[in-house]
């Protein structure tokens, strides 16, 4: 899969512009602040329809503007797409897939995938399991509309339900509706730990390959996945699994009653990385911590390609000059086939390693060289 060209009106710092890019490599350098990030986090909203940075998609609306503009033409599945996206104040944002509306944001993954890694992702090995959800979230949500669909129902009713324990000690009649939302909630959390138990499987096996080599084989890599504590196998079938999902929510009903707050489902799921055995997130050095998040993310691009037989876009925000020459090297090495898109500061000379184009940023305006 390929973007082979992109444009932006009133995204961000973007007034009207219109760029093509290579199929392997491209190069987006520039001061700071000119625009880098923008231009990754445009990509993004065409493969997810939402920014990974705010939940508001008016922040992305150019200042003293009504609303944006995004188009993307992309290659995929031996044919050209192109997605659509306008967005307004106080209007649903309209999404078209050529020229055919599309039915929800998810629509969008049918057409273009993408791998984002910046700085922040080393949070994926070191913060609390918030940051590793996600991470599993958006892989998935890209490969498996189901889960994505069986994702937004299980955020659904988990915020109706801590609506009802927020507020059931002033309404004590909403107790009784309880019964019906755990039911719920059980059918569609074993749902999803159907999915993320695979997936984490096979992010352990391709994590570990990526780690060991980037690491020349000195460390090995292994990720478990953590789930509800009466879950004796997250592989099994699924009746089972909502039965021990139900036997959990009934064990913490008094607590979640007078906590206020719901304690028991999959919305609390992890998954631990160990490092040689320890976990990584209590003893990694800085070192391993950037190279266990570098093979979570090629990792994530390798079992997208197992899956569906194309490479996802890969993202690299000003990444790759914070890893030292050998890792940089294998980076550059093992992305190989598929297309990148890499951002770096003037000072990098990244572009003197690669192939490709080299696009220069200056606020808000992108220039091939
Ligand atoms: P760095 O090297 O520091 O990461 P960058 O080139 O990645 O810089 P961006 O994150 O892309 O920088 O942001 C560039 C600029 O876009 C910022 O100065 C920011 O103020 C501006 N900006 C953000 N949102 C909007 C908006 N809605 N309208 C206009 N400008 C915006
Ligand atoms: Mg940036």
């Amino acid at each position: 899969m390929r973007l082979d060209r992109i444009a932006l009106e009133n995204f961000r710092n973007y007034a009207s512009q219109e760029i093509v890019f290579d199929p392997t490599c491209n190069v987006i350098c520039g001061e700071n602040a000119q625009g880098k990030t923008n231009l990754l986090e445009a990509m993004v909203f065409l493969s997810v329809g939402k920014s990974l940075r705010t939940r508001f998609d008016r922040e992305l609306i150019r200042f003293d503007q009504e609303g944006f503009h995004l188009e993307g033409t992309v290659y995929t599945r031996n044919r050209e797409y192109v997605s659509r996206i306008d967005a307004g104040f106080g209007k649903k944002k309209r999404i078209t897939i050529n020229q055919v509306p599309a039915k929800a944001a998810t629509d969008l993954s049918a057409v273009l995938n993408t791998v984002f890694f910046c700085p922040e992702d080393l949070q994926l090995i070191k913060e609390g399991a918030a940051a590793r959800r996600r991470f599993i979230d958006a892989s998935l949500c890209q490969l498996r509309p189901r889960y994505a669909a069986a994702l937004a129902e299980y955020q659904r009713l988990h915020e109706h339900k801590t609506r009802i324990l927020r507020d059931c000690a002033d309404r004590p009649d909403l107790i009784a509706t309880l019964p019906d939302f755990n039911l719920r909630m059980a059918e569609t959390g074993a749902v999803l730990i159907h999915y993320r138990a695979r997936f984490v499987k096979l992010l352990s096996v391709c994590a570990a390959t990526a780690h060991s080599e980037c690491s020349g084989g000195r460390e090995h890599l292994e990720i478990q996945y953590k789930t509800v504590r009466t879950v004796s196998d997250p592989f099994g079938d699924h009746k089972l699994l909502v039965v021990q999902l139900l036997e959990h929510q009934r064990e913490h009903h008094y607590a979640e009653i007078s906590g206020r707050q719901c304690l028991s489902g999959p919305h609390k799921d992890d998954m631990e990385v160990l490092l040689d055995g320890l976990s990584a997130r209590s003893y990694a050095s800085q070192g391993q911590t950037r190279t266990a998040a570098l093979a979570l993310k090629l990792a994530a691009r390798e079992i997208h390609k197992e899956i569906t037989g194309e490479y996802p876009i890969l993202l690299l925000d000003d990444v790759l000059s914070e890893l030292d020459p050998k890792r940089q090297e294998y980076v550059l090495n093992r992305i190989g086939s598929g297309q990148v898109f890499i951002t770096c500061c003037e000072e990098d000379r990244l572009h003197s390693l690669l192939k490709g184009n080299v696009y220069r940023v200056k606020n808000g305006t992108t220039v091939l060289q």
